[in-house]
């Protein structure tokens, strides 16, 4: 293909060095629909080279104190944190998202998940039981693993690579990571600083390319021990699959269909504007976005009015503009497929109340052959509909109506998901009653998105395998080891 304007051209990162590749995938600007950037189409030769550098980089990595490594986290930190503005900027073009974004969300978390692994590491004990009777003592001990192989999605490109590669490293693995082929930008410039931060040659390597080349190459290579991916729950298929020969140990991070609980007691005033946020913030790009809102028959039109209302004021259009709400999607198929999914639900008879197919969208100039839409709110959707079923990872919420909570916590669990799930009530009892029988790794009750990386993170059902957090990516990033001492 012929391109007008100089592009950016990645080069993938291996023992410590920038290495070209031998052929490139193009790479768009969401915003405006152009070819902006070129990322490696890597495959087995290259994460052969990256897996084999990772290797010879972990007697010295592993064997380096938890304080050390600390340090150098801590480092990193602080570089990617000096650049914020420049990674924010790139974020943004990258993968379509809001630059108020990326510079609030994205790259301060990345920051935080180095800085947060870099003290977590320092506080960890390993367990010690007695056996008097028996003149022994137990304990145990932990120790990395070795090369982790961590593939990461597209939604949130340096915010979740930067949760793996953080307690990876922390823990003394040495990485091959594979990010997002649609959004890998950022994860090129960290490599810029890892240098600079001392993480030694070997220590961090990345590989650019599609999932089923550099992606399956590193499932299935014999030296990588473990992987941690986050992305779809049909990938995770394929990766369980192919990973089963090996008996790796995985982590799986997935999709969801995450319902929002709004019980007639709920304060309106907070639930309204976290609702929108947890429906449509990152475009709805967010695997713990809110697509079913379950709402209590008697505020229920009162809901609607007021969530359409607000939702119709959402600023949609160039990500670079800090007034706006709401960038790209991330593909151009990706955005047919979401608005597919707005389609079949008007042809099944459900009402479109604002957005997709409703509202006009106006556009800069600039901005008019890029993936945009509106925030979609749909009602009168039958619960067995594919809208209401499946995860459509965009800006499309459904708004139906309940009766009792023995009967929206069954619709609730009534989808093969299980990630996320908010609740909102003024009743304590019954807020934990709730949340106790939902079927979902996280619940949040009158709030949305409020985290610490203390707790475990992860999804029941088709939603994940595993856990991440402090304790649990220490758990899954360790190999650990009981010791019997008989005196
Ligand atoms: P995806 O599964 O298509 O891709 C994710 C990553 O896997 C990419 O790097 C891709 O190249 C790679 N990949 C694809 N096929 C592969 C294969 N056969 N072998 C190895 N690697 C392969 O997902 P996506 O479209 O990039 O991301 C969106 C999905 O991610 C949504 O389902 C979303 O819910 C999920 N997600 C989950 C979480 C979570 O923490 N639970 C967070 C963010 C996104």
């Amino acid at each position: 293909m012929a391109h007008s304007k100089a592009l950016l051209v990645l080069e993938n990162f291996i023992g410590g060095k920038f290495v070209p590749c031998s052929s490139y995938i193009d790479s768009y600007n969401p915003s405006t629909g152009d070819v902006y950037c070129r990322v490696p189409d890597s495959g087995k030769e290259e994460v052969e080279a990256a897996v084999k550098s990772a290797k010879a980089a972990f007697p010295i990595w592993s064997s380096k104190s938890p304080l050390e490594r600390s340090q150098i986290l801590n480092k990193l930190a602080d570089l990617i944190e000096r650049d914020l503005e420049a990674f924010a900027q790139a974020e943004s073009k990258d993968q379509g998202k809001t630059i108020t974004f990326a510079r609030t969300v994205d790259i301060p978390r990345a920051v935080y998940n180095f800085r947060f692994f870099a003290s977590s590491i320092l506080h960890h004990t390993t367990e010690c039981t007695e056996m008097a009777t028996m003149g022994c003592v137990h304990y145990t001990s932990r120790a990395p693993v070795g090369v982790a192989g961590l593939i990461s999605p597209w939604n949130l490109p340096l915010y979740l690579l930067t949760w793996k590669i953080a307690p990876a490293i922390a823990c003394g693995n040495t990485v091959v990571a594979k990010p997002s082929e649609m959004t890998s930008v950022t994860a090129w410039m960290m490599c810029k600083l890892l240098e600079k931060a001392g993480v030694p040659h070997g220590v961090v390597n990345i590989v650019f390319g599609t999932g089923t080349k550099a992606g399956e190459a590193l499932v299935c290579h014999p030296d990588v021990p473990l992987i941690s991916f986050t992305g779809s729950t049909l990938t995770a298929q394929r990766i369980t699959e192919k990973s089963a020969p090996h008996c790796k140990r995985l982590s799986l991070e997935l999709g969801g269909k995450n319902p929002a609980i709004i019980f007639d007691d709920a304060d309106l005033m907070q639930c309204i504007p976290t609702t929108l946020r947890s429906s449509f913030a990152n475009q709805g790009e967010i695997c713990l976005c809110t697509s079913r809102i379950f709402v209590q028959r008697g505020i229920y039109s009162e809901f609607l009015k007021r969530f359409v209302a607000e939702a119709k004021k959402w600023k949609v259009g160039n990500p670079s503009d800090p007034t706006v709400d709401m960038g790209a999607l991330i593909s151009k198929e990706h955005l047919e497929k979401v608005r597919s999914y707005v389609k079949k639900a008007q042809a099944e008879g459900a009402r479109v109340l604002c957005g997709e197919g409703v509202d006009s969208l106006a556009l800069p100039t600039g901005n008019q052959k890029g993936y945009f839409m509106l925030p979609t709110v749909i009602a009168k959707v039958k619960d067995e509909s594919c809208c209401m079923q499946e995860e459509i990872f965009g800006p499309v919420t459904c708004v139906v109506a309940f009766d009792t909570e023995e009967e929206v916590i069954e619709r609730a669990n009534s989808v093969k998901y299980g990630l996320a799930a908010t609740v909102w009530s003024s009743n304590v009892g019954r807020v934990h009653r709730v949340a106790q029988r939902l079927q979902a790794g996280l619940v949040w009750t009158n709030c949305w998105l409020v985290r610490d990386l203390n707790l475990p993170f992860g999804g029941m059902k088709a939603s994940g395998i595993g856990r991440e957090g402090a304790k649990d990516s220490y758990e899954f990033f360790t190999e650990v080891k009981t010791i019997t001492i008989k005196h």
